[in-house]
């Protein structure tokens, strides 16, 4: 079995011996019948939250309401959840109270998807009363039970499917697909900030060309925020080569083809977070003036090493070019830049103010940039007298 697993193995021992049934659940197991990397393991047990703790000396709350209990064990931590229902759907959200129950099948009958519903013994057997495994092995993305009851009672299981499609390259069963459809206007009662959670896997998937095209033909992007709410946008997203490109450099490239006056007011539509904003309003500001100019070396300067790459990334992207050589280039680039930051000058504030006598105010900041640029264009060395020469001569004649 698995290292991950095989970590998490005597925590299952222990509530094995205190009575209790536990198993590896979700997304760690299928992943792992996927061969994909795991990233943590989820263990769902008979045992409640009471007599977890009761089991383990070392405890955290960290979901108790959800019967959730982080287990301190050898260093490590593992999320174990008791067996629940959760029969209180309202307003197309999550349940509102969750009951805790004694039988796995049940717990995984309240699961999203088939192959995030098989559980997994310590021994490495699975148990999979809803055929997990095979739509695993069909590469197929179907609901537990009647799609369209699922997709009522949280609507955000709509994105999840997508995401999922996004991430593993699936393809949606008929009927999934079609009740997808016709529950996507449930969307609008899910809290932005949890459709975001899953838009940004979906931008960051392999396969988010396909998931993206299937948002279009159910007419999922309709229900999206701005900027993914528009059908040209996205269309003409999938006739650029985008899958070269990361999650955020797909944000920049949408906020340029839509070319907004207000992108600030699009993106807080899905409420990133601001320096996520800030870094694509930044990154938007230099794809704009790269449109219409060649960078010179005091722009890369002025950008900034990480900007100036995504920058250029996108915007050859644009042109449908192949990007592959863009960071190599780049990095060399800045690799023969004199200086790469205002710190690296050889002088400061204090001995321009010195060397002007004059008080401090708006010019510093201006002779600051002059200097820069001067070094960066090689018009003088990053030297004390050198620029102290040209200051003098440039600013106090
Ligand atoms: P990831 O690899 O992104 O973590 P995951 O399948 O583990 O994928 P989680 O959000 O971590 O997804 O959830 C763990 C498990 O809980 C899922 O595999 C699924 O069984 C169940 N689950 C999560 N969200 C829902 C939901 N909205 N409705 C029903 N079951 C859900
Ligand atoms: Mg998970």
């Amino acid at each position: 079995m698995n290292q991950t697993f095989l970590a998490a193995t005597p925590v299952l021992e222990k509530i094995e011996k205190a009575g209790f049934e536990a198993y590896f659940v979700g997304g760690a197991v299928r992943d792992y019948l996927l061969n994909r990397e795991i990233h943590d393991v989820d263990i769902a047990t008979s045992a409640t939250p009471h007599e977890i703790k009761n089991i383990f000396p070392s405890t955290v709350d960290v979901g108790i309401e959800h019967g959730t209990i982080l287990v301190l064990f050898k260093g490590q931590g593992f999320e174990v959840t008791t067996f629940r229902s959760e029969s209180n759907y309202e307003d197309f959200r999550r349940p509102a109270s969750v009951t805790f129950i004694r039988s796995l099948e049940e717990d995984l009958r309240r699961r999203d998807f088939t192959m995030n519903a098989i559980a997994m013994d310590r021994e490495g057997r699975l148990i999979d009363p809803f055929n997990g495994k095979n739509a695993i092995d069909y590469q197929i993305i179907e609901t537990v039970g009647e799609a369209s009851e699922r997709f009522k009672e949280d609507a955000l299981r709509v994105m999840r499917a997508i995401r999922f499609v996004s991430q593993l390259g699936f393809s949606l069963d008929r009927n999934t697909e079609r009740e997808m459809a016709n529950s996507a206007h449930l969307l609008k009662h899910i809290s932005i900030e949890r459709i975001t959670a899953e838009m940004t896997k979906l931008l960051s998937g392999t396969y988010r060309e396909k998931a993206l095209s299937i948002a279009i033909e159910t007419n999922l992007y309709s229900y999206w925020p701005s900027l993914f709410n528009q059908k040209n946008i996205l269309q003409s997203i999938l006739s650029f080569p985008t899958k070269q490109l990361t999650e955020i450099e797909i944000w920049i490239l949408c906020t340029f083809l839509f070319n907004h006056s207000n992108s600030n007011e699009l993106l807080k539509g899905w409420k990133l977070p601001s320096k996520k904003i800030q870094f694509i309003l930044r990154a938007l500001f230099y794809l704009r003036w790269r449109r219409e100019h060649e960078w010179t070396s005091y722009d890369y300067y002025r950008a900034g090493k990480d900007i100036s790459m995504i920058v250029e990334r996108v915007y050859q992207t644009s042109l449908c070019n192949d990007i592959s050589a863009i960071e190599e280039n780049i990095e060399n680039i800045f690799k023969q830049l004199p200086i790469s930051s205002r710190g690296d000058l050889k002088i400061t504030g204090e001995v321009l103010l010195e060397w002007v006598n004059k008080p401090a105010g708006p010019w510093v900041k201006d002779v600051f940039e002059s200097i820069e640029k001067a070094v960066i264009n090689n018009d003088i060395l990053n030297e004390v007298a050198e620029i102290k020469r040209w200051v003098t001569s440039c600013y106090l004649q």
